[in-house]
C-alpha cells in the first residue's frame, strides 16, 4: 500500500517494523463539548484506513487516548484549560463534563459506523507514566525547570520541525496572533511538560508530582499512552492536519528524547472539514453535529458517504447542498443493492476480480472516492446477485455504509408484517372461539397450520411459533 506521510511529504510503501502487525496511535478527542462533524470527518478517514489495513490482513492494535487534562485554550500551553473551561459552562464538575462528552463521543461514531478502538485511555489514568516520561527527559537534559513549570527543551534537538515548512508557516500564524511569550522558555518553541504555576485560573485537577502539585501538559500524553498501549514502536500515527504543529511535532521530540530511537514510522493527517466561515472548530462553539444532522432528518451514513467521496488530503466543504446531493445518492444505491436477489452462491473468481479495482483504489493513498466508484461498477457488472452481493458486503467491512442494510431492512419489515399478520389472524380465532363461532375458528386453525405457526394457549394468554 501506498501512502502519504507527512514525515519526508512523500507517498511511500506502508510497511509496519513488525511483520503483520500494525501498531496505531490516534489522538482522541479533547471532551469538553460534543465532537463536531469535522472532527468526525478525521476519525472515519482513520477508521477506513484502519479497517483497510485489516481488509489487506493486517493484525492492527488501535490506541486511542481521551484528553481530559491539560489542553489549554492556546497550543502556545496558555489560556484556560479547555476541560475547565468547559466545566464552567454548565456548572458541572471536570470529570463529570469527560465522562458525559466521551460517551457522547462514541455515541456519535456508533452512529457513523466508526469501530471502537482496541485500546481507549484517558489522560487522568495515566500521571505516573507521565511523571516518569518527564523524569527521564529531565535525567537525559532534554528538559528543564523554570518557574514552577518544567519545560521541554527543542534547542537539545537536532530538528524539531519534522513535518517540513508547512509548520513555520502555522507557528507564524501564532505569532500574528499574538500570543504571549511565556518568559521562563529558554526557545520559543519549548514546551510545557508539567504545570505547577499558572496565571490563569488553575485546574481544578491537580497531581502531587517531584514538582510540586500540578497538572501535565498536552503533549505528553500521547507519548506516554502510545508507549504504554503500542510499545517502543509505532507504525502510524493518525490525526487531523492541525494536530500536526505543535502537536505531533512535540510528541515526536518526546518519544524520540525518552526513548532514545526513531519512534513513529508513517504520520497520516487528514485535512479539514470547513463551512462558509473556514474551520470547523470546537472553540468557536456553534458547530454542527451529528444529532443535528440527524434531526435535520440525514441518516448519519449520508454524512460518512459525503466523507468518503472526497480524498481525505483535500480540504472538504460543507453545505446542505451537497449532502441533500449525497443523501440522494445514498438512498438510490441502497434500493439498488437490496434488489439484488438474495438466492445463490457467489462465484469466487468473479469476485476476487471485482475486488481487485477496489483494492489498487485504496493501495492509492487510500483513495475512497475511487472505492465508492468501484461499488457503483460492481453493480454494473456482468456478475450474477449472489456474487455482487457477495463483493458488496465485502467492500462494506471497510467502507462501512451499511450497503447491505436495504436487504436486512426489508426483512425485517417482512418480518414484522408477517407477524402482524400472524396476531390478527389470533385475534379474530381468539373472538370466533369466545362467540362460539367454530367454523371460524377452525378455519383460521387450518390457515395458521399453513403458515407453519404453532399456537400455544398458555396462563397468560395465546403464544406463538413456527413450527
Ligand atoms: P479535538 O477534540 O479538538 O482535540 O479534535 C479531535 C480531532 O479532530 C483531532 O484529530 C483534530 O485534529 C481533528 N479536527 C479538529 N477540527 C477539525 C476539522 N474542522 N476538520 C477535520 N478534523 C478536525
Ligand atoms: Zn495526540
Amino acid at each position: 500500500m501506498q501512502l502519504y506521510n507527512s514525515l519526508g511529504q512523500t507517498k511511500q510503501e506502508f510497511k509496519p517494523v513488525n511483520g503483520n502487525r500494525v501498531e496505531m496511535y490516534t489522538c482522541g478527542p479533547t471532551v469538553y463539548h460534543y465532537a463536531h462533524i469535522g472532527n468526525l470527518r478525521t476519525y472515519i478517514m482513520e477508521d477506513v484506513l484502519e479497517k483497510y489495513l485489516r481488509f489487506a490482513g493486517y493484525d492492527v492494535n488501535r490506541v486511542m487516548n481521551i484528553t481530559d487534562v491539560g489542553h489549554l485554550s492556546s497550543d502556545a500551553d496558555t489560556g484556560e484549560d479547555k476541560m475547565l473551561a468547559g466545566a464552567k459552562r454548565e456548572h458541572k464538575g471536570v470529570l463529570e463534563i469527560a465522562d458525559f462528552y466521551t460517551k457522547a463521543f462514541f455515541e456519535d461514531c456508533k452512529k457513523l459506523n466508526i469501530k471502537y478502538p482496541d485500546v481507549v485511555e484517558p489522560a487522568t489514568h495515566c500521571i505516573p507514566e507521565f511523571i516518569e516520561m518527564i523524569e527521564v527527559l529531565l535525567d537525559k537534559g532534554f528538559a528543564y525547570i523554570a518557574g514552577g513549570n518544567v519545560y521541554f527543551d527543542t534547542s537539545k534537538l537536532d530538528s524539531y520541525y519534522v513535518f517540513g515548512k508547512m509548520n513555520e508557516d502555522d507557528l507564524a500564524v501564532g505569532v500574528r496572533d499574538s500570543v504571549e511569550e511565556d518568559e521562563n522558555k529558554r526557545n520559543k518553541t519549548d514546551f510545557v511538560l508539567w504545570f505547577t504555576k499558572s496565571k490563569f485560573e488553575d485546574q481544578e485537577l491537580k497531581w502531587d508530582s517531584p514538582w510540586g502539585l500540578g497538572y501535565p501538559g498536552w503533549h505528553i500524553e500521547c507519548s506516554c499512552i502510545s508507549k504504554k498501549h503500542n510499545g517502543e514502536y509505532l507504525d502510524i500515527h493518525c490525526g487531523g492536519i492541525d494536530n500536526a504543529f505543535p502537536h505531533h511535532t512535540n510528541e515526536i521530540a518526546q518519544s524520540e528524547s525518552y526513548l532514545g530511537h526513531k519512534w513513529c514510522s508513517f504520520w497520516f493527517h487528514v485535512l479539514h472539514l470547513n463551512d462558509a466561515r473556514g474551520k470547523m472548530s470546537k472553540s468557536k462553539g456553534d458547530f454542527l453535529t451529528v444529532s443535528l444532522l440527524e434531526n435535520k432528518g440525514y441518516d448519519p451514513l449520508v454524512y460518512r458517504m459525503f466523507c468518503l467521496q472526497s480524498h481525505y488530503r483535500k480540504p472538504l466543504t460543507f453545505t446542505y447542498e451537497s449532502l441533500d446531493n449525497t443523501a440522494k445518492a445514498y438512498e438510490k444505491l441502497i434500493k439498488r443493492i437490496s434488489a439484488l436477489k438474495a438466492e445463490g452462491e457467489a462465484d469466487t473468481a468473479t469476485a476476487d476480480k471485482l475486488l481487485l479495482p477496489f483494492r489498487e483504489a485504496l493501495d492509492n493513498d487510500l483513495n475512497t472516492s475511487l472505492a465508492i466508484t468501484c461499488v457503483y461498477d460492481v453493480l454494473k457488472a456482468d456478475a450474477d446477485d449472489a456474487t455482487k452481493r457477495y463483493v458488496l458486503g465485502e467492500m462494506d467491512k471497510v467502507l462501512s455504509l451499511g450497503l447491505l442494510k436495504g436487504e436486512a431492512e426489508a426483512e425485517d419489515n417482512s418480518d414484522n408484517e408477517l407477524s402482524a399478520e400472524i396476531e390478527a389472524l389470533i385475534a379474530k380465532r381468539t373472538e370466533a372461539r369466545a362467540n362460539k363461532d367454530w367454523a371460524t375458528a377452525d378455519a383460521i386453525r387450518d390457515k395458521l397450520k399453513e403458515m407453519n405457526v404453532v399456537v400455544v394457549d398458555t396462563k397468560d394468554g395465546i403464544s406463538w411459533h413456527f413450527a
